[in-house]
């Protein structure tokens, strides 16, 4: 069933058969402290008859989001740490990012920024805080790419995104400007030409991360949002959570990944969880994660393989932690194949 406005209460997912009656309350407790929101597309992804549906576990509130525990953090990678002036964060020499805007077009459950997204959030920037943000980028000729992420910027008018790409286009030193979004899955329609010819500016290379957790959600009305993208010379990237309960199933995965590479969106990231408040339900360990990324790597291409990353708690920024394949024993280095088997490097002759 698609409905023609995104859900945005407990009562409008019940209404919709999202969410039985009787839990009701319970989400209507959690939407006091985190957004919701559903789009159409999402809402007709879902199978009401599987109470364990992997994308409405992604979208539908949980009573489990309002238990926090004691490693939770409102800001989990450290945002504020590395914010100089509002809507902007750099975090690492070469590259800043940019959050012009703080909502989103769905509020994912397990979401790094829920304390900073959502219509109560941070809200977007204004006239006055872009100028400043803008004028830091200008001032600071070591960045070279700048990161849009929010919020999703694309829910951004096509006008607001020309304009911003506009200014962006007269800084010589910025070359590389990247998009984070859900979009082109959860409202794939709104790539249309006019948002798309917003993304490019001359002199600058455009790449879009595209955020999605279950191959699902690359329907074909994603993928066609994706390849309109690729086809206008957008270079795409994907970025995914691992998620207890979602994807944490190497076949899940590895279908995730081959079905990113076929719309030609390259993966790049599967992030491990972060420690935002009141996710505990989503979170495997890293050695599940590691399990899961090393059986991946003996049973797709080299092209479906993302990195698996950890941002470390604090603002420390991004550790790869897949598990090494080399090791070092009393000098003699070994290596490990993907069956698991293990050589010594360089192989020892005679
Ligand atoms: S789209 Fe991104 S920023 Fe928005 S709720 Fe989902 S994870 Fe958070």
């Amino acid at each position: 069933m698609k409905h023609d406005r995104a859900l945005r209460t407990a009562a409008d997912l019940v209404e919709a058969g999202l969410l039985p009656a009787e839990r009701q309350a319970e989400a209507q407790a959690v939407a006091k402290r985190y957004a919701i929101a559903v789009t159409p597309d999402v809402a007709g992804l879902i199978d009401r008859d599987d109470p364990n549906d992997p994308i409405a576990r992604q979208f539908i509130p949980d009573f489990a989001e309002l238990s926090v525990t004691p490693e939770e953090r409102a800001d989990p990678i450290g945002d504020q740490t590395h914010s100089p002036l509002e809507g902007i964060v750099h975090r690492y020499p070469d590259r800043v990012l940019l959050k012009a805007v703080h909502v989103c077009p769905v509020y994912c459950r397990f979401c790094f920024r829920r304390e900073m997204v959502g219509p109560e959030g941070l809200g977007t920037l204004s006239p006055e805080a872009m100028d400043a943000a803008i004028g830091y980028i200008a001032g600071h000729p070591e960045i070279w790419e700048v990161i849009l992420t929010g919020g999703d910027p694309l829910v951004l008018s096509a006008r607001r995104l020309g304009e911003m790409m506009a200014r962006l286009r007269d800084i010589p030193h910025v070359k590389i400007v990247r998009f984070h979004t859900r979009v082109p899955v959860v409202e794939p329609e709104r790539v249309d030409e006019k948002l798309i010819a917003a993304l490019k500016a001359s002199g600058k290379t455009t790449y879009v991360a595209l955020h999605a957790n279950h191959p699902r959600e690359l329907t074909a009305a994603a993928r066609a949002a994706a390849g309109r993208l690729v086809d206008a010379g957008i270079v795409m990237l994907s970025q995914s959570v691992l998620l207890a309960g979602i994807n944490d199933d190497v076949e899940v995965l590895a279908a995730l990944f081959r079905g990113f590479v076929e719309a030609r969106v390259k993966p790049y990231y599967l992030h491990h969880p972060d420690l935002a408040p009141g996710t505990a339900h989503f979170r495997v360990s890293i050695a599940e994660g590691q399990g899961l990324v090393a059986a991946l790597r003996g049973r797709v291409s080299g092209l479906c393989q993302p990195t698996y990353v950890l941002d470390i708690p604090g603002g420390y920024g991004k550790a790869p932690i897949a598990a090494a394949n080399v090791r070092d024993e009393d000098g003699v280095c070994i290596v490990s194949d993907w069956r698991g088997g293990e050589h010594v490097y360089p192989p020892v002759s005679g």
